[in-house]
């Protein structure tokens, strides 16, 4: 068997393209434009290549994008002004602060100071409380582009097995919400699993998010199964040329496609509908704070 791919680029493409769509309604029938405020704290060069991406895709579906730019020594007390500043501005609909923060900022209070509807990454503790009791809620990106992908590719995803690898807040706790509301029967595995390879073995839907390289090998799928490949590891490839690198996930690919009903590949996955889903979330908060109906489609 030779797995279907599942195109995170042209998929993510599409959710870009309606979420502009709804966006020119926004303006054209009621004269709003949604606005997205990012964060950066300090320099990190991995965070500033998001930033940069998140700003210009947001202008590109014609939203109104925010960077705020701060010193790598900026005070906390100052970034929650800013923090309450973004809130108290109707023309912002989404807050995101550009996580890892330096050291010295507590991650959790500053995440938590954004406006709860603001809150476009899906962190702040009354949306992770809202989606695990099923309620409507802000979504972190990640997984609600992962889900979204489940739901294309299967319809229903009611009664599947699915295995989740990893226990991060950001992707592996709210992957296994969203399945469980889609009637999946979810376990999450993690470093201390027993046997982990027996566990994948049981799975309809296997969500890797690890951060280790080609961790996971065909023989622990189990055929037909649908993989999707959070993670992103950079690997030196000197084949390329002397200082070249090349992206893998924590999927073992090449034995996996044999195996796989469907599986992500990395890059080109999960990967761009993070963004995509960023931005959906933005038009979401919008609607919401505007009393107007939601895009369909666009939210779990
Ligand atoms: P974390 O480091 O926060 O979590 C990793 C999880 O993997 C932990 O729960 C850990 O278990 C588990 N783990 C580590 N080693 C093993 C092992 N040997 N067996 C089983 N489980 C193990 O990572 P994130 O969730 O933040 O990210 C995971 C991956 O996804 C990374 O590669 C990251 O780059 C990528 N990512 C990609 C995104 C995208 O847009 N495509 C967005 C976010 C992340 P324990 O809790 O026991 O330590």
């Amino acid at each position: 068997m030779t797995a279907t791919i599942i195109d995170g680029k042209a998929f993510a493409a599409r959710v870009r393209e309606q979420v502009g769509e709804h966006v020119s309604r926004l303006k054209a029938d009621h004269g709003i434009t949604p606005g997205l405020a990012v964060v950066l704290v300090g320099a990190d060069p991995a965070s500033e290549v998001y930033v940069r991406s998140k700003g210009k895709m947001t202008v590109e579906v014609g939203m109104k994008s925010l960077e705020h730019r701060l010193e790598a020594d900026t005070e906390e007390a100052d970034l929650l002004a800013l923090i309450a500043q973004l809130n108290a501005d109707p023309a912002i609909h989404g807050i995101l602060v550009q996580l890892p923060l330096p050291k010295h900022l507590n991650e959790d209070l500053v995440i938590n100071a954004i406006d709860p509807a603001k809150d476009v990454d899906g962190f702040h503790i009354s949306n992770v409380g809202l989606l695990g009791t099923g309620q409507k809620s802000m979504v972190p990106c990640t997984p609600l582009g992962c889900l979204m992908m489940l739901r294309e590719h299967h319809g229903s995803l009611s009664g599947m097995d699915a295995v989740i690898i990893g226990r991060s807040n950001i992707v592996g706790k709210p992957m296994a919400q969203l399945l469980l509301n889609d009637s999946c029967t979810v376990t999450i595995a993690h470093s201390r699993t027993k046997d982990l390879a027996e566990v994948v073995r049981r799975a309809d839907i296997v969500v890797a998010a690890v951060g280790r390289p080609e961790m996971v090998p065909g023989d622990w799928i189990k055929p037909g199964a649908t993989i999707i490949d959070v993670g992103i590891n950079r690997l030196d490839a000197p084949e390329k040329g002397e200082g070249k690198t090349r992206l893998v996930g924590d999927v073992d690919f090449a034995s996996c496609v044999d195996v796989a009903g469907a599986i992500t590949p990395v890059p080109g996955g999960v990967g761009p509908m993070t963004i995509a889903c960023l931005l959906a979330n933005t038009v979401t908060a919008c609607c919401r704070a505007n009393g107007l109906a939601e895009p369909e489609g666009l939210t779990a």
